[in-house]
């Protein structure tokens, strides 16, 4: 029999109307209590839509993904890439399924969707959540227009190690700055209302541990025990699951031996136990079934039964689901009652978006025209603009004077369209980037402009799936480079990463320039000392010998469409830099896991004492540590003042510093925010960040920036495994990056 659902009382929400929570509560039961066994198990399954939907399912594995389609069997898709895939799967399922629940799409929106904003380790450089939000919200506005009802995105993994390739996609080092994107994206994203058709559903993953991978090599084991998970790793989760994020992703690694997909600790205790959060849990690609090869499950429904108990909701194109949640329920082996809880959280979600009440709200022509593009294309290049970290500037070259006649554009990114989009792009189109050489003729510069390639970095294919290959060998280019240097008075060079060098299944031993191009900027340094270095990377990258031979550096990310034009406002100082790294660059690989908020060893080490915990061959310490970016201006921060020097439950203290402008244009600075606390249950890390305000300030102005400090602020899980403050003694720290910082202390008492 067919149920025809269309009048059953569920049916009444209305798009733009919060439902309450009982109001989703009841609609999502009264599904359940129609859904056979089959039918809820097909909820918690995934496909990929990696067959041309449009067209006849002829190969026999999707012939059979199409009938179960047909017969309600599957939850959700996941690249299904155009408006016209999309409707032909969910017809499929609504108009011949007997249950008629949509189909819920879900893709990889991660830094944009046709419009390409800054990668999300670059955005973060701009310390900007009103910027991080409005991007996010562009992108729900352009993917929900296509098909996509839910992205998988925020990644906030924590991240210390440059090797691991999917630093680009995450925001860096520090767990407080990564919690505050992500809740600035669940916010873009989901709107204020999951029901309107301008927001999609987000994902907070991958949960958890995934960035810590041991040496840096994506999808490695990771070693961290309770301290480190739950002060560095979980905090970003835990405010995404408070602001409201719809999913969470698990991720493939093991923490200390035990995968993350079958923790029943991390996802049932943690996740849906003490955070008591109501959305639902999707598997990373494939991770269920990789618990064979992890040594965790004997075989696919072994992985089903440990990843089902273990509160995974939804097996995205693992097949494991598929192969055993039926069979382990008819055996006795798991409960009904596991089953329903995932189906549960997955209606749940799909009632708030609205999709019960309009299987099709992407197909909204109207929604579709009226997406102003050319709006978008302007945020992108504000929030590219602000995400442009200014790591050197010597001998006056940067902003470009007038009185400058010649400048040389050098090197195999300089004219790239293609590497600012990054990767993990979406729909944003290859070769569409406004590239360097053309924001530098866009702007209203005097100078003329000659551009050489110099050295090609790699060679074939570029694409998600295929590595790079560097170029090593090929130097023809170099001497044209060196002529058109030589004859130049200032050298723009733009080096870096390719977009594929960075992203998932990117790890690298070596994260110096590739390739030739160190040789040709060595051979271009010879001819002419006026160089400015423009880099684009998804990662930190090793430019030691360039940070004490060459005057300027500009740290340019891969911003996205709009990439050449942000780079030449700032060069041109229409914009005045203010952004600052989300994570530490190191002076050599050897140094990475690298991070500012480490413990400090039994024997104290900085950057200038060389008698202890140290390197031999290197000096302590970051090449340009967290936090920092400088300005066109300069910003003094006064004496640091506290209310009060002891601080008592309950209580509040509030620190004051002020900050001048002591240049002689406009600027931004980011005032951060760093705490210490001395004697604790466990070692605290030497300082964290706590807080940071962005302040704008006119040449000569000052302003006093405040924090409050409130017991909240001192709270970490201690050793008796609560979140809480402990009473003793702490340091404030206040400054413009994480090194160059005043102090205060105060005690904290109980
Ligand atoms: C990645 C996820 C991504 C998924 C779907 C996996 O390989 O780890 O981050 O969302 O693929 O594309």
């Amino acid at each position: 029999t067919t149920l025809c659902l269309g009048s059953f009382s569920f049916y009444g929400q209305q798009s733009g109307i919060k439902s309450s929570v009982q109001e989703v509560e009841k609609k999502v039961d009264s599904v359940l209590n129609l859904m056979t066994l089959e039918e809820k198990v097909g909820q918690m399954i995934q496909y990929n839509g990696s067959w041309d939907l449009t067209g006849p399912a002829s190969e026999t594995g999707n012939k059979e993904k199409e009938e179960r389609l047909k017969k309600g069997l599957v939850g959700s898709m996941l690249n299904v890439l155009s408006v016209e895939a999309t409707e032909k799967a969910q017809r499929l399922n609504m108009e011949n399924s007997r249950i008629k629940i949509p189909l819920i799409f879900g893709y990889d929106v991660i830094h944009g969707y046709n419009t390409i904003f800054p990668v999300p380790l670059g955005e973060t450089a701009s310390w900007d959540m009103e910027a991080a939000q409005e991007s996010a919200r562009i992108a729900a506005l352009e993917s929900a227009a296509q098909g996509v009802n839910w992205t998988f995105s925020p990644m906030i993994d924590i991240s210390r190690d440059a090797r691991w390739g999917r630093i680009m996609e995450g925001s860096g080092e520090d767990p407080y700055l990564t919690a505050k994107v992500a809740v600035a994206k669940v916010k873009g994203y989901q709107g204020d209302d999951l029901s309107d058709p301008q927001s999609i559903a987000a994902t907070a993953k991958h949960f958890a541990g995934y960035g810590l991978a041991e040496g840096g090599k994506d999808y490695n084991s990771v070693h961290i025990g309770e301290n480190e998970l739950r002060n560095v790793v979980l905090p970003p989760f835990k405010a995404a699951a408070d602001a409201g994020v719809a999913t969470f992703m698990n991720s493939f690694n093991t923490i200390d031996g035990i995968p993350a997909t079958g923790s029943e600790y991390l996802q049932r205790e943690i996740l849906k136990g003490e955070w008591d959060w109501q959305g639902f849990v999707v598997s990373d690609w494939g991770s269920i079934s990789e618990m064979i090869p992890h040594g965790f499950a004997r075989d696919k429904v072994h992985a089903a039964e440990i990843a089902v108990t273990a509160g995974s909701d939804m097996d995205m194109e693992g097949g494991a689901y598929q192969a055993g949640l039926e069979q382990l329920v008819e055996e006795g082996k798991i409960d009904e009652s596991l089953i329903d809880e995932a189906v549960k959280r997955v209606l749940r979600v799909k009632f708030k978006l609205g999709l019960f009440e309009d299987p099709y709200r992407y197909n909204n022509p109207e929604l579709a025209s009226e997406i102003p593009f050319a709006e978008h294309r302007k945020t992108a290049r504000d929030i590219a603009k602000k995400s442009i970290v200014l790591l050197k500037n010597e001998k006056g070259l940067l902003p470009l004077k007038s009185s400058v006649k010649s400048i040389a554009v050098i090197g195999p990114l300089a004219d790239d369209k293609d590497t600012p989009i990054g990767n993990w792009r979406a729909q944003g189109e290859a070769n569409s980037a406004v590239s360097v050489v053309e924001g530098l003729k866009n702007a209203d510069i005097n100078a003329e402009i000659t551009y050489a390639k110099g050295v090609t970095l790699g060679e074939g294919e570029r694409s998600f799936l295929m590595p790079l290959k560097i170029n090593k060998t090929d130097t023809t280019g170099i001497s044209d480079a060196v002529e058109k240097a030589r004859k130049a008075e200032l050298v723009i060079m733009v080096l870096g990463e390719d977009a594929f060098q960075s992203g998932e299944g990117r790890s690298q031993v070596n994260i110096g320039l590739a390739g030739l191009q160190m040789e040709l900027l060595k051979e271009v340094q010879k001819v002419n000392k006026n160089i400015v270095l423009v880099l684009m990377n998804g990662r930190p990258v090793e430019i030691t010998w360039a940070a004490e031979n060459v005057p300027a550096i500009v740290e340019a990310w891969q911003l996205g469409t709009e990439s050449g034009n942000a780079i030449a406002d700032v060069l041109t100082g229409d914009y005045n830099p203010s952004g600052k790294l989300p994570v530490s660059f190191p002076r050599a690989v050897g140094q990475e896991p690298l991070y500012y908020n480490r413990m400090n060893t039994g024997r104290p080490s900085n950057d200038q004492h060389v008698t202890y915990s140290h390197y031999t061959d290197i000096t302590n310490g970051p090449l340009y540590p967290f936090g920092y970016g400088l300005s066109y201006t300069t910003f003094d921060y006064g004496d640091v003042s506290l209310s009060a020097s002891e601080l008592s439950s309950g209580g509040l203290l509030t620190l004051s510093v002020p900050v001048t402008n002591s240049g002689s244009v406009k600027g931004k600075e980011v005032v951060q925010l760093y705490m210490h606390d001395l004697v604790a249950s466990v070692a605290r890390p030497i300082k964290e960040l706590k807080g940071f305000e962005l302040v704008e300030l006119n040449p000569g102005e000052t302003k006093t920036v405040e924090f409050s400090i409130d017991e909240e602020m001192l709270k970490f899980y201690t050793a008796s495994g609560k979140w809480e403050a402990e009473p003793g003694e702490f340091e404030l720290m206040v400054g413009g990056n994480s090194v160059d910082v005043k102090t205060v202390k105060f005690d904290y008492k109980k």
